[in-house]
């Protein structure tokens, strides 16, 4: 069976390199299936989940922000952060959306009421792909 290239690179650094019989990526006009031979497209990503499905198994990580490169044979995520399901910390993840409702209720102004709503964003996202099974 083909196999299509995944690379996950971040400013810190490549977070996951790997072959997937499909990938599942969250843009922001909706959810897509890659498989390999996929035409060539770029599309913004929402903070959510990319999936990676090999054989039988599944591989989740968290993505916040960025964008999806794809060509037949390689896809290519350039995130802000990224995180393995199993690289996450879930006890964090935890108290960043504890501290991001708080903060939301004590009534910010809009600016960083923007702000505290991308935190508790990441920070749900996270608990969900640490969840995903
Ligand atoms: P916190 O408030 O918990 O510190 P944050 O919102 O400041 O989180 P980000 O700015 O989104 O965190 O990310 C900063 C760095 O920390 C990134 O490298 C990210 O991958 C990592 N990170 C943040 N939260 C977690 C988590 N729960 N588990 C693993 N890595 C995390």
């Amino acid at each position: 069976m083909k196999t299509i290239k995944v690379n996950i690179v971040t400013p810190d650094g490549p977070v996951n390199a790997s072959e997937a019989d499909m990938v599942i990526a969250s843009t922001e006009t909706g959810e897509i299936g890659i498989l390999p031979g996929h035409i060539a497209m770029v599309a913004p990503l929402q903070i959510g989940a990319l999936r990676l499905k090999k054989d039988n198994t599944t591989t989740n990580i968290a993505i916040h922000g960025g964008f999806i490169e794809v060509r037949p044979d390689v896809v290519t995520v350039l995130a802000q952060h990224a995180e393995l399901a199993s690289d996450i910390d879930l006890a964090r993840a935890e108290r960043a959306a504890k501290r991001a409702e708080q903060e939301l209720q004590a009534k910010t102004d809009k600016l960083d009421a923007q702000l505290v709503q991308l935190d508790l964003k990441r920070a749900i996202n996270r608990i969900n792909v640490h969840k995903m099974k």
